[in-house]
């Protein structure tokens, strides 16, 4: 169909228009960012599940100083009750002197035993609460990136919707700048620019007749495509 000057513009540009509008909703899924934020919420919960483990570990270590100090607590009463017998030496042979004497030294080496677990197992239980820390500190800075980057996404997402709404009213009105004929076969089939020899819709060659109808013809005749039915107008 031939076309005026002014139609085959209106046209053109409701191609490019329409290229727009695809650029547009392809932008507004965001997929690097949706891909992204997916990764920053699974750094997250496997911290969260790190920093479970590392609580019940601090747990255990606490648990574990508390034992030995009541284990070493009790020696040390148990070490002193002898000492008193010993130096009140009431009815002591020397032999039960001797075998006092060495109790309390066995006795006194259990309660430093002890000291030693309990001091390890606070040590422990400090080492993994700093770790405990630094998990809290990472999770803490993936919490506030998601945000951010969530923040960031509603932003552009409102910017390529308001974009959006902008070229789909520009589309509209070339839609209208054309001959009712052109306008139908873009609204049930589509557009393309004819690019070497092909559809720019579907990308199907011209058949031998089509080519030389166009050789043939001025620039702003349009055709509809014979695979896609969509008009192919000349760029
Ligand atoms: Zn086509």
């Amino acid at each position: 169909m031939e076309l005026t000057e002014q139609q085959h513009a209106a046209a053109l540009e409701y191609a490019s228009l329409s290229a727009q509008i695809r650029r547009n909703r392809a932008a507004a899924q965001q997929k690097e960012r949706v891909a992204r934020l997916q990764e920053l919420a699974e750094d997250h919960r496997t911290l969260a599940a790190q920093a479970k483990d590392v609580r019940a570990e601090i747990e255990s270590h606490q648990k574990e100083a508390r034992a030995a100090g009541a284990q070493a607590a009790d020696g040390r009463t148990k070490a002193e009750s002898m000492e008193s017998k010993l130096n009140a030496g009431v009815g002591l042979t020397s032999r039960d002197l001797v075998a006092l004497q060495a109790d309390i030294e066995s006795v006194r080496a259990a309660v430093g035993q002890a000291e030693d677990r309990e001091l390890q197992a606070l040590e422990s239980a400090e080492s993994a609460e700093a770790q405990l820390e630094q998990l809290r500190r990472r999770a803490e800075e993936i919490a506030s990136e998601g945000k951010a980057e969530g923040q960031r996404r509603q932003e552009e997402a409102a910017r390529l919707d308001g974009e959006h709404a902008q070229l789909v009213e520009q589309i509209q009105a070339k839609l209208s700048e054309l001959p009712a004929g052109a306008a139908s076969i873009i609204r049930s089939s589509g557009i393309g620019v004819l690019a070497a020899g092909a559809c720019g819709a579907c990308g199907a060659a011209l058949s031998g007749v089509q080519a030389d109808a166009v050789r043939n013809a001025k620039r702003t005749w349009a055709f509809q495509c014979e695979d896609c039915e969509s008009l192919v107008v000349q760029a």
